[in-house]
């Protein structure tokens, strides 16, 4: 009988031991978790936190049980993998009571996921200095907020975590400033839509406090300090939110190829450099459709999609993933951020000879109450006309409406086809020329 051992029990991991057990309940699936959840949103932990009537535990999909029970998976909790044997195709782990043990298999699923990046700071572990990756982060600053006085955070960093988490504050009444030492609000961000969204923070009394190198972190009076260079802050909560990386620790220390960012290297069947074991998720790469280039891009749908797909090998069943266009959105208060393909900056370093279209349109037909603009930020490819990216901000309509571009990157269309495509239209919805048209018949003539 197949032995199949997954390490991580999140998105990826239980993707695919779920598959695997549906479609081949005689397997024998294992799975190894260090922590006691499995299967939960972290992606609606900031939402949860803005909402102190809900419960954190709301965000768990299925339980741990249900798995055991009703799926018949060997899951694990409490599980921390420590190494691979590759040679004799083994797993030592340490078990919730502190225990070493060992675990062996035919077929390995590394899920390990990512980390936050935590900088070296004097006073970073002290108590009221958050990061926010898992349900148990969730939980510790849910109850914070909940049993102290908050009044005020500092929030390091200013990606999409980060904002979503200043709205999260604000919905608690906590007053927030956000710091970061590069000068950039959101590097990949065209200028003109990340003016749009600084203002739409600072609107919610939120202070961007961009280019302060931070120093440390220390007690004062029952609160706390940051000292920045150039200014120090005074809060009650500091949150720490700077980025991930990702989990290959396992992987790199029992010789197995990384990729970008230290990532661990797949292939488009998500197979690393040992036909034995499996990567999937936000610990693995992927392949870029725009680029080609592998890339290191961590997100939710990835994730859930790679878990199923080694699932699928692991049952005989050839698969593919072709790749990732790296598309994203994020709410910040009454925004919608969405972006999906390249950058200028990041086309450039890829080869190509970027142009870039930036328009502002509206949400709803001209005259049509509670229209609202949407600006859009268009890339293309001047040798080969090639559409490389969309950027789009607006009150409504920016996000789902980046679908579109999205599927052309994947279809690799160009700017003018794309423009020529029959987009929908409705008074309440768009304007006629749909606001991915009007940037496509703009970005043409810069081209
Ligand atoms: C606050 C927040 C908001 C987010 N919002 C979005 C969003 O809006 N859209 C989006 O697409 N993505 C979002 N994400 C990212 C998304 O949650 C991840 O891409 C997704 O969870 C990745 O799934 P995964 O299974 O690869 O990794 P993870 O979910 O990180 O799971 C990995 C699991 O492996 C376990 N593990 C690690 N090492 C070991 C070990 N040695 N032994 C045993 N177990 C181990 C970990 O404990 C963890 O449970 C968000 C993330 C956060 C934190």
């Amino acid at each position: 009988m197949m032995k199949l051992l997954i390490i991580g029990g999140d998105a990826a991991g239980m993707s695919a031991a779920s598959k695997v057990k549906r479609n081949r309940p005689n397997f024998d699936v294992t799975v190894l978790e260090q922590t006691t959840d499995v299967s939960y949103s972290a992606c609606g932990m900031p939402y949860n936190i803005a909402d102190p009537g809900r419960a954190i535990d709301d965000l768990v999909v299925r339980h741990a049980d249900v798995f055991r029970e009703k799926q018949g998976i060997d899951l694990r909790t409490g599980c921390r993998a420590e190494s691979i044997n590759r040679t004799e195709r083994k797993v030592t782990y340490t078990d919730t009571g502190g225990y070493e043990k060992v675990l062996p298999y035919d077929k390995l699923l590394i899920a390990t996921g990512a980390s936050p990046i935590i900088p070296d700071l004097p006073g970073g572990l002290l108590p009221g200095v958050f990061v926010l990756k898992n349900l148990e982060d969730g939980r510790r600053i849910k109850k914070y907020i909940g049993e102290n006085t908050v009044k005020k955070a500092v929030i390091i960093g200013m990606g999409y975590i980060a904002l979503e988490m200043c709205e999260a504050f604000r919905a608690n009444d906590i007053n927030v400033d956000m710091v970061k030492p590069r000068p950039s609000f959101i590097p990949w961000m065209n200028g003109e839509l990340a003016e749009m969204v600084i203002e739409e923070v600072e609107k919610n009394n939120v202070r961007i406090l961009a280019g302060h190198e931070i120093r440390g972190i220390e007690r004062h009076d029952r609160g706390l300090r940051v000292i920045c260079s150039g200014i120090n802050i005074e809060c009650d909560l500091v949150l720490i939110a700077i980025g991930v990386k990702p989990n290959s620790s396992l992987a790199g220390d029992a010789g197995l190829d990384l990729g970008p960012s230290g990532s661990i290297s797949v292939d488009k069947s998500l197979l690393t450099s040992d036909e034995n074991i499996f990567a999937a998720g936000d610990c693995a790469d992927a392949y870029h459709v725009v680029t080609g280039e592998k890339v290191w891009i961590p997100l939710a749908l990835r994730a859930n999609r790679a878990g199923w797909a080694v699932a699928d090998n692991i049952i005989g069943d050839h698969t593919e993933i072709t790749g990732i266009v790296g598309t994203a959105v994020f709410k910040v208060f009454d925004l919608q951020v969405a972006r999906t393909g390249l950058s200028m900056g990041e086309a450039e370093k890829a080869g190509f000879e970027p142009v870039e279209a930036m328009i502002t349109s509206r949400s709803r037909a001209h005259g049509h109450p509670d229209s609202s603009i949407i600006g859009v930020q268009m890339v293309g490819d001047r040798k080969s006309g090639r559409l490389l990216g969309v950027q789009m901000v607006g009150k409504e309509g920016a996000a789902h409406r980046i679908n579109a571009p999205a599927v052309a990157l994947h279809a690799k269309m160009s700017v003018e086809k794309f423009s020529r495509c029959d987009l929908a239209y409705a008074p309440p919805f768009s304007p006629v020329w749909d606001p991915m048209l009007t940037a496509a018949l703009q970005l043409l003539k810069e081209m």
